[in-house]
C-alpha cells in the first residue's frame, strides 16, 4: 500500500511540475511594437507658427522693430531666426522645429495697418534659399499654414481665419494648391503637414486637408489635462479623412507649460508638442502669444527638463510616419527565428522600432543576436541589447512585407 501510494504521488508531482512555469527558455521569439522611434517615452516637437517671408514696423521704417521680424529678415543679424539660433538652438542641439509657414503674402489683420514688408516665400532668390536651406536641415521642417492666413477686417475682431472662411471643400482646395504650388518652388516637394491658421475652421477644411494629401495636420490646440476630467485616449494622434491624415495633437504651451503636464504625457507615451510663434509685434498693435522671444527663458527651462528623460526629438513628419508604421503593422507567424510583418499603411517603408526577446533562438546557438534580415535581403546589424546575457535586442526596422530573420 505504502509503495502505491509513494508510486502516485510521484506521478502527481511530475503532472504538476510539468504544468507550473518553468525557467525553460521561450519556443518563439517574443515581440513588442515599441510606441514611439528607440522605445521613448514621448516624441518632443516645438512648434513655431507663422514663421514667414514679412516682417513689421511700427513706424515704417527701413527695418523690423525688435520682435517685428516674422522670418523676413531671414538669417540677417538681429533677425528672428538668428535670436532663435543664437538664445535656444545653440545649447539645445537636440531640438528640432517644425515651423508653420504662409506660402503667400500673409494678411494683414485689419484694413488700415498692413505688415511694412510681406511676401511669399518664392519671392527672391535670398527668401528661398533661406526657406530652403532650413528645411533641408534634418533639424527643422518647413510645414504648411496657409496660403495668406486669412483675411483682413475693419477691426482685429473682424480677422476672417483662412479655413474658417472657404464657402466649399473646392474652395478650400483651389487656394491650398497655389501654396502648395509655391512650397514646390521653393523645396522641390509639396509641404507634408500643417496646421489651421487660429485654430479655426469650418465644416469644408478636413475634408479639403485630407485631398490636399497632406500626411499630417495639427487641428485643434487641446493642452494637456492632468485633472482627470478627460480621458486619456483624448490626447493620441487620430486618423481623419478619406486618406487618414494624421492628426497630432498640440499638448504643451512654451509659457504656461507645468510639470505635472509634462510628467502625464511621459506616463503615458503621449506627444510633446510645444505651442509657440515667431515673433510679439503684430501691425495691429497686439502682442502675438506665446511667442519665442517674451518666452525663451521658460522654454530652456522646458528643454534642461527634458534633458534626463527619455524622449525622441522629432519633426511633424518624423511623428506622423512613426505613428503609421506602428498603427498599420501586424507582426505574424512568429517563429523561433524569424516572424513576419503585413504592412498596409500610405507611407513607403516607414521605420518602427521593435524589441526582439531571443532566448528562442540564441540559446541554442550560445552567442548573441547579431542581425536582422529584412524581406528584402537588406542586412540591419546596427541594434541595442537591453540584457545582460544580449538575447533581447531593440532594433529599427523599415516596414516590409514579409519575413524577417534573427541570425
Ligand atoms: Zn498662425
Amino acid at each position: 500500500m505504502k509503495t502505491l501510494h509513494n508510486k502516485l504521488r510521484k506521478k502527481y508531482n511530475h503532472l504538476k511540475r510539468s504544468y507550473l512555469p518553468s525557467s525553460e527558455k521561450p519556443k518563439r521569439l517574443i515581440i513588442d511594437k515599441a510606441k514611439w522611434l528607440n522605445n521613448a517615452d514621448s516624441p518632443v516637437m516645438l512648434m513655431i507658427d507663422d514663421f514667414t517671408n514679412a516682417w513689421h514696423s511700427r513706424n515704417s521704417g527701413g527695418s523690423w522693430d525688435i520682435g517685428g521680424d516674422w522670418g523676413g529678415g531671414l538669417d540677417k543679424e538681429g533677425s528672428a531666426f538668428s535670436f532663435l539660433e543664437e538664445n535656444l538652438l545653440k545649447d539645445f542641439p537636440e531640438v528640432k522645429v517644425t515651423f508653420f509657414t504662409v506660402a503667400g503674402k500673409i494678411s494683414q489683420y485689419t484694413f488700415a495697418v498692413p505688415f511694412t514688408f510681406s511676401e511669399s516665400l518664392n519671392h527672391s532668390d535670398e527668401s528661398r534659399a533661406f526657406f530652403r536651406k532650413l528645411h533641408e536641415d534634418e533639424k527643422s521642417e518647413i510645414a504648411y499654414h496657409g496660403y495668406n492666413h486669412g483675411a483682413p477686417g475693419e477691426k482685429t475682431v473682424n480677422f476672417m481665419q483662412e479655413w474658417k472662411g472657404f464657402r466649399s471643400v473646392d474652395e478650400a482646395c483651389e487656394q491650398t494648391e497655389k501654396g502648395k504650388e509655391i512650397f514646390k518652388d521653393v523645396f522641390g516637394e509639396y509641404p507634408r503637414g500643417g496646421k489651421y491658421g487660429g485654430w479655426e475652421y469650418n465644416e469644408f477644411a478636413d475634408a479639403s486637408i485630407a485631398r490636399s494629401g497632406f500626411l499630417w495636420w495639427c487641428r485643434d490646440w487641446m493642452p494637456r489635462d492632468i485633472s482627470d476630467s478627460i480621458s486619456d485616449s483624448y490626447y493620441e494622434p487620430q486618423f481623419f479623412g478619406g486618406s487618414f491624415v494624421v492628426a497630432l495633437p498640440s499638448t504643451v504651451h512654451g509659457y504656461l507649460w507645468d510639470k505635472g503636464q509634462i510628467e502625464r504625457l511621459l506616463e503615458k507615451q503621449q506627444i510633446i508638442s510645444i505651442e509657440e510663434h515667431i515673433a510679439p509685434v503684430r501691425p495691429d498693435g497686439l502682442i502675438q502669444t506665446p511667442n519665442v522671444i517674451d518666452d525663451i527663458d521658460e522654454l530652456k527651462s522646458l528643454f534642461n527638463y527634458l534633458r534626463n528623460k527619455k524622449v525622441w526629438y522629432a519633426t511633424g513628419t518624423e511623428i506622423a510616419k512613426y505613428f503609421i508604421a506602428y498603427s498599420f503593422t501586424t507582426i505574424h507567424d512568429i517563429e523561433h527565428d524569424r516572424f513576419k510583418i503585413k504592412y498596409d499603411g500610405h507611407v513607403r517603408e516607414p521605420m518602427l522600432t521593435v524589441i526582439v526577446d531571443c532566448r528562442s533562438f540564441c540559446e541554442d546557438n550560445k552567442k548573441p543576436a547579431e542581425k536582422v534580415i529584412l524581406p528584402d535581403g537588406k542586412k540591419i546589424e546596427d541594434f541595442a541589447y537591453l540584457d545582460n546575457r544580449r538575447h533581447i535586442i531593440r532594433v529599427n526596422i523599415p516596414v516590409q512585407n514579409g519575413p524577417y530573420q534573427i541570425q
